[in-house]
């Protein structure tokens, strides 16, 4: 038996629950499918979102969750694998359930990619981390060190200097004659230390981060250490419609208008699905002009078939 919705909500972060909220208090029928695996899961507390500033990431979707509920928007945990467009859209679930809308919100995230370096992966979102917005001030003044894995990991290292005097900035794979001067100058001018060779772990005791060790076994105690992992946009099913990507130095995305509409119609993409920057609070606020705006434009498709009628 097929499901029909009017909306098909593919992702359940903060942008997919936000989209979803909308359009389930504007009476729509909608569906939310969720991997249940969000970005920032490795993380105990969420940062800069206004008047929710350190909750629980998991809290925070759970409140979602039971917002969403109160307006009869249905959610199952589940991977939607296809969706197929015809007159209207045919989105297949890897549990084998397959459901019809006729609109779709792409909210599927992106996936971060961490630098194969021993330590790294399992302390990620604790002391290892990538975002000073995040968790900048929570670790404000340590001994940080940064984990250069392309020249551009220069801005990273500077960024962090904001929030630490003390920043030893490892070259790691990237050799010194890879960086501009105006780069190597602006390092000195906010006072990080370069050190060149490859790192071979980041050391912790006690389930703490402890140093950074080189391949050559030297030691540098540090108490935090930034990365830059790769992002991949989860774009599967965009490409699988057909949608239009742009090239960024942060993976390509799809071309949206400024209410996430994608080059696909009835099809949009919101949070860090269409944008490597999109923050919770970003994500959220996509999330919500997508479905608004979705919520109209069916309204008024469907009275301009009535008076065509
Ligand atoms: C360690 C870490 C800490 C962070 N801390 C902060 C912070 O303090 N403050 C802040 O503002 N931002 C923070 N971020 C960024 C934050 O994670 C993102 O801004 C946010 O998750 C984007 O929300 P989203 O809804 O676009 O994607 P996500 O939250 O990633 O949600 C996407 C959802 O879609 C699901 N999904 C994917 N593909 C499918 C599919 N095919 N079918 C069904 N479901 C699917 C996923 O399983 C997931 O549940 C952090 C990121 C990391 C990595």
């Amino acid at each position: 038996m097929t499901d029909t919705y009017e909306v098909v909500v593919v992702g359940g972060g903060a942008a997919g629950l936000s989209a979803a909220l909308v359009l389930g208090r504007a009476r729509r029928r909608t569906l939310v499918v969720d991997a249940g695996e969000p970005r920032n899961a490795p993380a105990a507390h969420m940062h800069g979102y206004l008047s929710r500033d350190g909750m629980p990431p998991a809290e925070f979707l759970a409140v979602g969750r039971e917002e969403i509920a109160r307006y009869g928007v249905e959610l199952v945990r589940d991977r939607v694998v296809d969706i197929d467009k015809g007159d209207d859209f045919a989105v297949v679930l890897a549990g084998g359930r397959t459901v019809r809308a006729r609109r779709i919100v792409v909210a599927t995230g992106l996936r971060d990619e961490l630098p194969p370096v021993a330590g790294v992966a399992e302390r990620f979102g604790r002391d290892v981390l990538h975002c000073p917005y995040c968790h900048g001030w929570e670790v404000r003044d340590r001994a940080f060190g940064v984990l250069a894995t392309s020249a551009l990991s220069v801005h990273q290292a500077l960024m962090v200097s904001q929030w630490s005097g003390d920043v030893t900035f490892f070259l790691h794979t990237v050799t010194e004659e890879e960086l501009a001067d105006d780069d190597l100058r602006r390092l000195a001018a906010a006072g990080v230390k370069v050190v060149a060779g490859e790192v071979a772990e980041v050391v912790a005791e006690d389930d703490r981060l402890t140093g950074v060790r080189l391949a050559d076994g030297t030691v540098h105690e540090r108490a935090v250490v930034f990365v830059a992992p790769r992002a991949v946009p989860q774009t599967a099913l965009l490409l699988r419609l057909g949608a239009e990507l742009r090239e960024t130095p942060f993976g390509a995305y799809p071309v949206v208008d400024e209410t996430g509409l994608t080059s696909v119609p009835g099809v949009w993409a919101v949070g860090n699905a269409m944008g490597f920057a999109e923050q919770v609070v970003n994500a959220a606020a996509g999330g919500y002009r997508a479905g608004a705006t979705i919520n109209g434009e069916l309204l008024m498709s469907d009275l301009d078939a009535a008076v065509h009628l």
